[in-house]
């Protein structure tokens, strides 16, 4: 049977907190939503008051308009960007069902009922169109129960797909077909969740709770019973569940009071009946710990949103906030007290993180004592889940990884610990050991993944162990995601130094990788790369040249601490020629004869924002921070970024004869003096950082490999560089002035310092294109050597170096 090529409308139903982001997130990728909620059953005191009666529209409607509200309140935001809630329409299940008619995509999402879910899908059912998908969202119920009476076409167009909360963020998405559900759906729900939506999807059997809860709920309920029977307290466990093993900084009981108690509860809620079969369920009825709860539901002490849980936020002594944590014997709130595991001490520098938790698990105290134990409880129940849960393991790793933002799965820190002596180590302590895995190290495989260089690391498995039959198989891999880490163990690094890489993608495009320790700032050895990857990629082999990057963060911008040295050692010659190098290696990609396209993501700040306006084109991942924030640390824009955002913003509309250009100059000034960084790669559009004919995809795994089809696209498409000369409108004098009241308004207004008001003095005076006697068309040195002389100027100033070292101890801006 023909499926739809695409979605190109959808419907959600049920707009709650999952709801609501679900019909966000696929508005930001561009689907217009309607979105439903119930009618409400009772009138409230105001509307009342307002004599409104149950059938106004505005009563009828009230439930979604909240649940869409609360969605564009919630931090971090829902949206890319607050106007794509004008791509969400609303109505209700009772006037506006007929509204869904026309979607390719249902989506249900209303409270977690099965009665409630079945009756509401009876009502899809009268009004969907053949072939048009539905899906529920449910934690657990089991989706062939939800579809229970409903015809064979529904049926086979029915499956789970569980978002993770806040689905705009968090990797994972759980699809969970029926036995009765189209394979042909599956499939291309797989593809658009992961190509278009940016997901990683994990395919589940029909089993209680799926994958990702299912481990969750019985792994937190065995390290609860680990925590109340050997007195552990709340920070140690948070001191001992965060980035030390792997884990969000949160640990696990500020986890639980930004979840809430509540929420939490009600994911491994009815999951005991579900499951008789499973040998560990007996851990889900601890009565400690259920009588705990309880206490905690009673005073309403469910977390953030009561105002305490675990922690609540106290004044101290001084004044000053403090976060006291509960006691879990007496129910009282405890001052913060350090915690200190010997263990902890000389764990917690040890990288990478395999390594760091083989120096946990092999210490005798508390600490010690804790890591193995849970860790060993996880590791041995996700093995004994396969294949009642999934036929292989690794999507269990892959659950776990992107549905609670984990560095590791299970089986891959088992992996690491060494697979043998675990399982000797667990057998000692009467932990049962899945037979597979038994037979596994019997027939002489030793880990769960095969690498393709020895590392305790994922990034380069190639393999995995097929339980069935005994022996390694490839991983399945996209053609479309493209592993620098991957491709460098099969020698395709064609140079490299110490902060960059040169790597072949294959096809004639060549990847020049950063990968320097502190968030890729900028460094000689990166600028020595690019000259490299540059001079290369001129070579007729080669098509272009991707930037880009597996790391945490695209580029936080220049290495500062050298800028602030270099001040303070008054080198201010060997600083210009630094900054001009920088400048003349920017303009090399941007006059490259070859295209270079900059692939962006996360941080994108200062010099790192410089690289990516350098490039003629850009493929950026949704989750883009982009942002010129060099005037909190006293300093300007000097490697092309103000010249950059004048070409951009400004010299286009000087094209119209008569245009006013105060409103564009304007937007330039306020969007570096205020150091602006995009929430997200659309806003980076609008801020003008990226242009209408750069792209935004989704998918952080696809990034790379779009940005080289982009390449390969640029390249059959006769690609010229853009020509150099006279490209830049400066508004010089007029504008300078105006530029200048500005500035004063805002030192009147008390809006900023007198240093700020130094600093912004030397900006706009770049901006306008210095002292010209009218505004004209420039060449973009001209900008540039204005750039660089505002930034030797701000150099020289001692509130500038006082900014640079504040910042680099604090991570904050210093307000002198
Ligand atoms: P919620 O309580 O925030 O929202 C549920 C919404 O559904 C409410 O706005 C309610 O008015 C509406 N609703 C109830 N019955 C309805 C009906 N018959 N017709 C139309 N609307 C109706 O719940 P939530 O947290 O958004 O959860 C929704 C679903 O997603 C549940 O199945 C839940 O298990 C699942 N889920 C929740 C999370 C999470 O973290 N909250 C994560 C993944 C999955």
């Amino acid at each position: 049977m023909p499926l739809t090529d695409s979605i190109h409308r959808a419907a959600v139903i049920g707009a709650g907190t999952m709801g609501a982001a679900i019909a966000a997130l696929l508005a930001n990728v561009g689907i217009p939503v309607v979105l439903l909620d119930a009618v409400p059953d009772k009138l409230l005191p105001d509307e009342e008051k307002r004599g409104l009666t149950l059938q106004h529209p505005a009563v009828r409607n009230r439930l979604v308009r909240a649940g869409l509200d609360r969605c564009l309140k919630t931090s971090p935001a829902n949206f890319a960007m607050p106007e794509f809630a004008e791509r969400v329409t609303t109505g209700n299940t009772e006037d506006d069902m007929a509204k869904i008619a026309d979607a390719d995509w249902i989506i249900e999402a209303i409270f977690e009922n099965l009665d409630a879910k079945r009756q509401l899908m009876a009502k899809i059912e009268a009004v969907r169109k053949p072939e048009s998908i539905v899906s529920s969202n449910t934690s657990g119920l089991p989706i062939h129960q939800i579809g229970e009476g409903r015809s064979a076409d529904f049926k086979a167009h029915l499956l789970g797909t569980h978002f993770f909360n806040p689905p705009r963020y968090l990797k994972l998405l759980e699809v969970i077909p029926t036995a009765d559900t189209d394979p042909a759906v599956v499939a291309f729900i797989k593809d658009f969740a992961e190509t278009v939506l940016g997901k990683g999807v994990v395919i589940c059997k029909d089993t209680p709770n799926f994958i990702g809860n299912r481990i969750a709920s019985l792994s937190g309920a065995f390290a609860s019973n680990t925590i109340i029977e050997n007195g552990y307290t709340v920070e140690e466990v948070d001191a001992l569940t965060g980035p030390l093993i792997g884990n969000p900084k949160s640990g696990t009981f500020r986890l639980l009071d930004i979840v809430g108690l509540d929420v939490a509860g009600a994911v491994g809620g009815n999951l005991y009946d579900l499951i008789p079969g499973d040998e560990s369920r007996e851990l889900l009825r601890q009565p400690k710990w259920a009588t705990l709860r309880q206490a905690m539901v009673e005073r309403k002490w469910l977390g953030n949103k009561t105002g305490q849980g675990f922690y609540k936020e106290m004044k101290g002594a001084g004044g000053q906030r403090e976060f006291w944590a509960l006691d879990l014997n007496t129910l009282e709130y405890k001052p913060p007290a350090k915690v200190r595991f010997e263990s902890v001490g000389k764990a917690k520098d040890v990288e990478p993180l395999g390594e760091r938790l083989k120096v946990l698990v092999g210490s005798d105290d508390r600490a010690g004592a804790f890591v193995w134990r849970t860790l060993s409880f996880s590791m041995a129940y996700a093995a004994r889940r396969v294949p009642e849960i999934a036929n292989e393991f690794y999507p269990i790793d892959n659950a776990m990884k992107w549905g609670f933002m984990r560095e590791m799965g299970p089986f891959e820190m088992w992996d690491a610990l060494g697979v043998a002596e675990t399982v000797a180590r667990m057998e000692a302590d009467g932990t049962a050991v899945a037979p597979w895995v038994k037979a596994m190290l019997a027939r002489g495989c030793a880990s769960f993944y095969q690498r393709a260089v020895r590392q305790a690391h994922d990034g380069d498995a190639v393999g995995y162990y097929d339980w069935q039959t005994q022996s390694y198989q490839p991983l399945p891999s996209d053609p479309d995601v493209i592993s620098l880490r991957r491709l460098k163990a099969q020698g395709k690094e064609l140079a490299a130094n110490e902060s960059a890489s040169v790597v072949d993608l294959g096809d004639g495009v060549l990847c020049l990788e950063f990968h320097t320790k502190t968030m890729n700032a900028i460094d000689q050895h990166i600028v020595e790369m690019f000259q490299t990857a540059l001079d290369e990629v001129a070579k007729p082999a080669y098509a272009g040249l991707v930037i880009g990057n597996e790391g945490e963060n695209f580029c936080a911008g220049a290495n500062l601490f050298m800028v602030a040295m270099g001040a303070q050692q008054q080198q201010y010659d060997q600083l210009e020629s630094t900054v001009a190098r920088f400048q003349s290696l920017l303009q090399r990609i941007r006059f490259s004869p070859k295209p270079v396209v900059a692939a962006p993501f996360g941080m994108t700040l200062a010099g790192g924002a410089e690289i990516v306006l350098a490039c003629p084109r850009v493929v950026a991942h949704s989750e883009t921070y982009m942002g010129l924030v060099e005037v909190g640390v006293g300093l300007v824009p000097s490697g092309g970024g103000i010249k950059e955002m004048l070409r951009r913003v400004l010299s286009p509309v000087m094209r119209t004869p008569q245009v006013n250009p105060q409103p564009f100059y304007g937007k330039v000034f306020q969007t570096i003096s205020q150091a602006k960084v995009s929430a997200s790669a659309h806003e980076a559009q609008s801020l003008g950082f990226l242009s209408e004919h750069d792209r935004i995809v989704f998918s952080r795994d696809r990034l790379i490999g779009e940005a080289k089809r982009t390449v390969l696209q640029m390249a059959a498409d006769r690609y010229r560089a853009p020509i150099a000369s006279k490209s830049v409108y400066a508004v010089g004098r007029d504008g300078l002035a105006g530029l200048k009241l500005a500035v004063n308004a805002m030192r009147t207004g008390h809006y900023v310092s007198d240093y700020d008001v130094a600093i912004a003095r030397q900006l706009v005076n770049v901006i306008a294109g210095g002292d010209l006697s009218a505004g004209q068309w420039v060449d973009e040195q001209y900008i540039l050597d204005l750039e660089r002389e505002a930034f030797i100027e701000l150099c020289k100033q001692p509130k500038t170096v006082e900014r640079m070292w504040g910042f680099l101890q604090t991570g904050k801006p210093v307000r002198n």
